[in-house]
């Protein structure tokens, strides 16, 4: 069985001469609210969040954590909470998000590897559910914070289980180099440390993350393996009982045709085959299972119209399209040569193919969206869906040359609503400051 992963486009995509997503217009979406605009699928988001939980049904112990990082608004976050996800945050920005959507910090985890006094002062003071204690300075600003609102806190312990995993590498070595979290030749002195300096601070479990865009379920395999052999050596030398691993996220999506990753049931069944094979082998109780999916998440449910203006064919060479947005809307081409897939949403009936590279607006030749697609011929004023837009796109979006950034909406049952406004002029200098001998 396919899930939701495996496609490149939103559930709902329909061709009736235009294209319509959840059942909307999108060359009308694109008139009502402008261009460049993020348009997410409810349907498809809430499709996902369900072939996740049916894929661990097997292993009641799991719980579901968002990684808010792919995309953290509060609507988004108000969907998830919804499907009854947590969320791994890395910031106050983000925990913040979360709260004000009226969601309990209960089931927010708090990870990052240089988290501030200011940012855990607030989480502890707000309850948050875990923390995942990254490294030794951490350890006391967490029991600094806890004194001072007389709290317990719940940690997890992050540490660099000695594999990394990305869609074309897989690297395994007893220590890796990394700036996140504790090797595994330290997890002994960190628990000496709380154990013995914080009794304000609760070691529950170990925590994970082993890449992203991860195609390789063995990666998996391999990091569980890791985790339980580990609280099994804790729990027989220090007598604590660890009852709770996070594996982290990671599952890779289908940018383009020629990603193949594997289904949510896959990788699923290889999670809680090693689970269930390693428990039996370390004769440990089963534990909480954290996982913490944010581009599988949110990846497909997700698209971004742009409207095409100028066009350049550079003689017996590249012919080039220019749409209204490019690496501040979406850095990932011009940062990791990420690829897309993309068409015309409004009506190309009877038109030849082309084949033209989709460039951005910005002041940077590296601004191409799109290298090399086969596309109706395209004319200025069509709109553009890129596909797949939906992780890491708004969330590392920037004002890059001074850009105002877009608006995001909702779609659902052929309605739209803005979830995210589009910024104005003025906020763009709102925050600037003249001084008076300037003025
Ligand atoms: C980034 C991150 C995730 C989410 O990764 P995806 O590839 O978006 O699924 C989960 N956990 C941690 C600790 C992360 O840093």
């Amino acid at each position: 069985m396919t899930t939701t992963n495996q496609f490149i486009k939103p559930v709902t995509v329909k061709r009736d001469k235009n294209l319509f997503i959840g059942g909307c217009d999108m060359t009308e979406l694109a008139k009502k609210y402008g261009t460049p605009l993020y348009v997410i699928d409810e349907k498809t988001l809430r499709d996902v969040c369900r072939d996740y939980k049916t894929a661990f049904k097997n292993y009641p112990h799991t719980k579901m954590m968002y990684a808010s990082k792919a995309l953290c608004t509060s609507a988004i976050s108000k969907i998830l909470d919804s499907e009854g996800f947590g969320f791994d945050t890395v910031s106050i920005g983000e925990i913040y998000t979360v709260l004000k959507s009226g969601i309990s910090l209960e089931k927010v985890l708090f990870n990052g590897n240089n988290k501030t006094e200011e940012e855990l002062d607030f989480a502890i003071k707000n309850g948050i559910g875990r923390i995942s204690v990254d490294n030794f300075y951490e350890v006391d600003l967490i029991s600094k914070a806890a004194g001072k609102y007389n709290k317990n806190v719940d940690v997890l312990l992050r540490i660099t289980p000695g594999i990394e995993c990305h869609t074309h590498e897989y690297i395994k070595t007893g220590q890796l180099d990394s700036k996140f979290g504790f090797d595994l030749s330290q997890i002994d002195d960190v628990i000496n440390k709380i154990i013995t300096e914080h009794h304000n601070i609760r070691i529950r479990g170990l925590h994970a993350h082993i890449g992203s865009q991860i195609f390789e379920t063995k990666c998996f395999h391999d990091e569980i393996e890791v985790l339980i052999h580990e609280i099994f050596r804790v729990e027989d030398k220090f007598g604590i009982k660890l009852d709770e691993i996070n594996i982290g996220g990671g599952l890779g999506v289908k940018y383009v045709p020629k990603d193949k990753p594997p289904s949510i049931n896959e990788i699923a069944d290889v999670i809680v085959g090693s689970l269930e094979h390693h428990i039996k082998k370390y004769k440990v109780d089963p534990p909480t299972l954290y996982i913490e999916p944010g581009r599988s998440i949110i990846s497909t449910a997700g698209v971004t119209l742009y409207t095409v203006g100028s066009m350049k064919q550079v003689s017996n060479m590249t012919k080039y399209i220019t749409v209204d947005g490019g690496m501040a809307d979406n850095p990932r081409p011009s940062t990791y040569q990420a690829e897309y897939v993309a068409e015309i949403a409004n009506d190309t009936e009877g038109r030849e193919e082309e084949k033209v590279t989709v460039a951005g607006r910005f002041c940077e030749s590296g601004d191409i969206l799109i290298n090399g697609i086969t596309l109706p011929k395209a004319k200025s004023g069509d709109i553009l869906c890129v596909y797949n837009t939906g992780a890491y796109n708004y969330s590392m979006a920037s004002n890059y040359n001074r850009v105002e950034k877009s608006a995001m909406v909702l779609v659902n049952n052929s309605q739209s609503d803005m979830i995210v406004k589009r910024e104005t002029l003025e906020d763009l200098v709102s925050h600037d400051v003249i001084p008076d001998r300037l003025k």
